[in-house]
């Protein structure tokens, strides 16, 4: 696993200047994760997606006159039990904002909100009553509208950290990319992370904010590989170490063309590239059975 991981940033670094995957291994690092589209990373979750596709279930299954259903300024929606209205203050578990409140009055937030099933919702426990300090309230039909904003891009560049159990799901999906060119291109970002860390061009506090908290770069590589392997397998591919003996050359070929990832575009026809040669090399692979 390791020596693969080494043979890429050895492959990578040895490339001509102007690219991408080179400059993660220089001082110019931490400028190039920033300022690019990075191929193979997850999306920033959207936390108001979530909301809106949990919620509804939620106002079904549970009794709205007692519980509360809020949202944070991010997205994340929590609930209050037993009464509604919040006790305690505490932080957003993604963004670190505050949430809840004290002696039911909840903190306020940009968009710091709670959402109530339907009009009648808000009219049975009499909540227009109380004005609780400007807090914003909005029912759930106000609530899809307002946040059709919210859904349009999650694009972001740079590396966003996101949990540790999104980052090992098996079955997520990013963007178009398959689950092997997804851990293939994961296993070698991270790679270069890993190693430019070690050569002294990122710092330790620099990585941390790429990586699932409470992980290390190491354990993020090693993580890719089990999975990458475990994809690889279930396309009857058993030896991950001769497929990426057979795709390295070409894909070298495919990072060469690429100086930076400026553009969400660019990202997506890379990202496109890789998918196309992953299944071309399966197949060849597949035909002469290695
Ligand atoms: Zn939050």
């Amino acid at each position: 696993m390791l020596l693969y991981s080494y043979k890429f940033c050895i492959l990578l670094s040895e490339l001509k200047n102007n690219n991408f995957y080179k400059y993660i291994l220089t001082n110019e690092s931490i400028n190039y994760i920033n300022n690019n589209y990075i191929p193979g990373v997850d999306s920033k979750p959207n936390y108001y997606e979530i909301a809106l596709r949990e919620l509804p279930n939620w106002f079904n299954s549970n009794n709205v006159n007692t519980n509360g259903a809020y949202v944070c300024s991010c997205g994340y929606w929590y609930t209050v039990p037993p009464c509604g209205y919040p006790t305690t203050i505490g932080n957003c578990p993604k963004c670190g904002e505050q949430i809840g409140g004290t002696g039911h009055m909840p903190v306020i937030g940009e968009y710091h909100m709670r959402i109530f099933k339907d009009q009648q919702n808000i009219d049975n426990i009499n909540y227009n009553f109380y004005t609780y300090n400007g807090f914003k309230y909005m029912i759930f039909d106000d609530f899809k509208v307002f946040c059709q904003d919210k859904l349009k891009s999650n694009e972001i560049k740079g590396i966003y950290s996101i949990d540790y159990d999104l980052f090992i799901n098996e079955t997520k999906e990013v963007r178009k990319l398959s689950t092997i060119s997804y851990r293939l291109l994961n296993f070698i970002i991270y790679s270069c992370i890993h190693f430019s860390n070690i050569l002294g061009f990122l710092t330790e506090q620099q990585v941390e904010k790429f990586i699932p908290p409470f992980t290390t770069s190491f354990q993020i590589i090693e993580e890719d590989w089990n999975l990458l392997k475990k994809a690889l397998f279930d396309k009857e591919i058993q030896n991950p170490q001769i497929f990426l003996n057979v795709i390295i050359p070409e894909l070298l070929e495919l990072i060469k063309q690429y100086e930076n990832f400026e553009t969400i575009e660019k990202r997506n026809e890379f990202e496109e590239k890789i998918n196309t040669l992953v299944d071309k090399i399966y197949k060849k692979k597949k035909n002469s059975r290695i």
